[in-house]
């Protein structure tokens, strides 16, 4: 049960030790775990043991004590985070006591309760009206006592980020978010984590010191992002094709220049490549007039699932966390010895229920990206816009467009732009970034800018290969959110990268940056709402050596150990593990037996994908997904990599949803309705989302129901060498199948006896 005083849930033992997340002694491997004690209720520790790596929904609010000299700790296989009510219950908490009025609004009170003023006495829990009568140092005193020291607004790369850092510095804190955790920007990044050979270039020609150290930074934290999250990024060498001679010295000079900025810290050394080897790497390249390659390295990632992983582990030090949570007003108080009445505290809205909630807090950090400029106009209405949204879309494209280990850069096309074309989850992504563009929830991609796309891959790669629309499986539009610093002297010029402004009632924003920076980002902005709301972290930033859940018990090699305990396909287990990293064995302990001889376990969503029946479970479970598009979207890829596809699976998803979450049948076909809105934003075509804007889930599961494995690459959307060439294709897959089938085979052989006759 949540007691009093949740704003200090969670905290270092010293502070605050009334409220505890469970977590039982069979944790940890980590060096630090065994000086942590652990509590798990009896029942719940008994049940965890019979279900092996399952998550258990234990008591989080036991008492217990939280190790201060350690941030890393590993979670628990047993760990099982709060619910999502419960982190709503903890923010209705921080205001037990009122988020009290200011004296405008307590002078408002007091007038129209001049007859009852008298009679009023002060009370130990004060309503808003009572609040009124405290003085200004009784107000102090109850919110030194009260309150999370910090509430961070939007649950992005930049808010998930700040939550780790002032968590792990043991703060308090809280962070909401409107939508899903990486809704924004976040999940529609080219999923490179990057300092930026074209801002390089720029740095070189322009000579620009700030674009320099901006892209050194970067490098720097590329090396930290591949440090605390090992299983979800990797390095990934891209490949400049030249098609003039003199440019190979000129391109090779500037990726060496690359390498040497990001000096020890360097992934691998570029080297240029003869046209024959350029070939052989990238077969699919235009052939004709190819001079060479240079080739240089960077890192490549899963952003929406970093941005989950930064959640989870801001849970785990002890942060309340809600998505679908939206704040709709902001709260100040008089300060004594400031001009401004400052922030204390905010209104936030579950989008879900309607319900909405008062959080008090000492500070409020504005991380809303595009949106930034919104909070701050719940500040001061007439604050002036710092957001200069540039939008970038991106396509995907069936994997065997690009090689599976090799990117490519155009960093010259024909208007200028630069546009990647990168191997990413199987498929094949392209995309360009930079087109000012209005604010919105959810930015369309163009047909233009998909066509422009379609049109630059075609210069690129070799004319055998027909690049077709109809190969476009998804597209999306996310926007950078580029600002200028209302602080600096030219207020009209865009600040190079993040920018931090304190308005003058204490809101805090941060804003700009990219993915790859927003470690130091965090850093810089918790460091600045330290030092402006007077806080008392228990230690300082430890966030380059945090590594984030599911990092601890992970290897590269630990999707053998779970396809040999769980009987999966290779693939699925290859996903789980770069998906999950050690979480995968509670994803497998949810899946069920799929009833064949092979695989064992895993039931598919999809037959094109890795995606398992299990991972909706502990999307719902574990991950705090809430909605069919959180976990189409952001929990697994499928909307990113294949809209069609998302649609057939869409009623299995719903069905399992519903039985996780208690849905009502109405429920479940809004479900299907803005799911199918949503894949409308994502590229699914126009025609197809009109067909089933009507359908009902009925409808939609008896068709899926219908052998017609792909139907949506009707045959009468291909042409006469199109249909011929699907059937090469067919036929290609069914070869590929016959030898995975093979390879399982012979897999199946190494499981140990006493385990390959099922009986998980
Ligand atoms: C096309 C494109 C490609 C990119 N590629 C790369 C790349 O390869 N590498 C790289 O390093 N960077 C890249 N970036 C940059 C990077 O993606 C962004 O800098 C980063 O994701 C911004 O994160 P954010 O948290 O600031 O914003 P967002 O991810 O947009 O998060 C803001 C959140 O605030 C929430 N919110 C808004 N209002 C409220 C409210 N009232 N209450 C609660 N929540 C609210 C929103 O729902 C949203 O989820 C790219 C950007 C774009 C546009």
């Amino acid at each position: 049960m949540l007691r009093p005083a949740a704003s200090r849930a969670l905290r270092p033992a010293s502070r605050m030790p009334s409220i505890r997340m469970a977590s039982t002694s069979a944790s940890s491997s980590s060096s630090s775990s065994s000086s942590r004690r652990y509590l798990v209720s009896g029942a719940a520790a008994a049940t965890a043991l019979v279900a092996g790596y399952a998550l258990l929904p234990t008591g989080i609010f036991n008492d217990g004590r939280f190790d201060e000299s350690s941030t890393d700790d590993r979670p628990s296989p047993l760990w099982a985070l709060p619910s999502r009510s419960q982190m709503l219950q903890a923010l209705r908490e921080s205001s037990a006591k009122s988020i009290r009025p200011s004296a405008a609004d307590r002078q408002e009170h007091d007038e129209s309760l001049v007859n009852a003023k008298a009679t009023q006495t002060r009370s130990s829990a004060p309503s808003p009206v009572l609040a009124g009568n405290l003085t200004d140092a009784e107000i102090r005193k109850l919110d030194d006592d009260e309150g999370f020291d910090l509430l961070v607004v939007g649950g992005g790369a930049t808010g998930t980020g700040v939550a780790v850092d002032a968590a792990t510095r043991g703060l308090s804190v809280a962070l909401v978010e409107k939508d899903d955790f990486g809704a924004g920007t976040s999940s529609k990044s080219t999923k490179l984590i990057h300092g930026g050979v074209r801002y390089l270039q720029k740095a070189v020609f322009e000579l620009d010191y700030g674009q320099y150290k901006m892209v050194k930074e970067a490098l720097h934290e590329r090396k930290t992002f591949l440090h605390i999250a090992p299983y979800l990024s990797e390095h990934l060498p891209i490949m400049l094709p030249v098609y003039r001679y003199w440019q190979i010295p000129y391109y090779w000079a500037g990726t060496k220049m690359y390498d040497l900025l990001a000096g020890s810290e360097n992934m691998e050394s570029s080297y240029v490549l003869s046209r024959g080897k350029a070939m052989e790497a990238f077969p699919m390249l235009k052939s004709d007039g190819l001079a060479g390659a240079v080739v240089y390295y960077d890192g490549q990632h899963n952003d929406t699932r970093m941005n989950i992983a930064l959640a989870l582990t801001a849970v785990h030090h002890g942060a309340i966390v809600a998505n679908h949570t939206e704040v709709v007003k902001l709260h100040k108080r008089d300060v004594p010895g400031k001009e401004e009445q400052q922030i204390c505290g905010a209104t936030v809205r579950d989008v879900l229920t309607g319900e909405t909630i008062d959080v008090k807090c000492k500070g409020v950090i504005n991380a809303t990206g595009p949106f930034s400029d919104a909070i701050r106009k719940l500040d001061f209405p007439t604050a002036q816009e710092i957001v200069a949204p540039s939008s970038g879309v991106h396509i995907t494209l069936p994997g065997y467009y690009s090689p599976r280990g090799m990117g490519l850069i155009d960093p010259q096309t024909s208007d200028g732009r630069v546009i990647f074309f990168l191997p990413w989850q199987g498929n094949t992504i392209a995309g360009t970034t930079d087109t000012a563009a209005p604010v919105e929830a959810h930015p369309l991609p163009k047909e233009e800018e998909i066509q422009w796309i379609l049109d630059e891959v075609r210069n690129y790669l070799s004319p055998d290969i027909k690049v077709r629309r109809g190969d476009v499986l998804s597209a999306w539009s996310g926007l950078r959110p580029l600002v200028r610093d209302p602080a600096a002297k030219d207020t009209q010029s865009l600040v190079r990268n993040h920018m931090i402004n304190v308005s003058a009632s204490g809101l805090l924003t941060i804003a700009g940056g990219k993915w790859t920076t927003y470690r130091e980002m965090a850093e810089q902005t918790v460091d600045r709402a330290v030092e402006e709301f007077n806080l008392k972290p228990v230690r300082g930033c430890v966030t380059k050596e945090t590594r984030l859940m599911g990092s601890h018990g992970w290897s590269k090699t630990m999707y053998v150990k779970l396809l040999q305990r769980f009987g999966l396909e290779t693939d699925v287990a290859k996903h789980l593990s770069s998906t999950y990293g050690d979480r995968a064995w509670s994803v497998c302990s949810l899946a069920e037996a799929t009833g064949q001889r092979w695989p064992v376990h895993g039931v598919r969503l999809d037959p094109l994908y890795p995606y398992i029946e299990a991972e909706v479970r502990y999307a719902c479970r574990s991950e705090y997904a809430q909605t069919v598009q959180d976990f189409v979207a952001r929990r697994t890829r499928l909307s990113f990599l294949n809209t069609e596809a998302t649609v057939q699976a869409l009623p299995r998803i719903i069905d399992i949803m519903a039985s996780e979450l208690d849905w009502s049948t109405q429920r479940q076909e809004e479900e299907l309705r803005d799911g199918v809105r949503f894949l409308a934003s994502m590229g699914l075509q126009s025609d197809r989302a009109e067909e089933l804007s009507g359908v009902t889930l009925k409808d939609l599961k008896a068709s899926v129901a219908r052998p017609q494995s792909d139907s949506h690459l009707s045959d009468s959307r291909l042409d006469a060498k199109d249909q011929l060439a699907r059937a090469g294709a067919r036929v290609d897959t069914i070869g590929e199948k016959a030898t995975e089938q093979s390879r399982e085979r012979d897999q199946r052989r190494t499981i140990p006896p006493e385990r390959s006759g099922g009986g998980w």
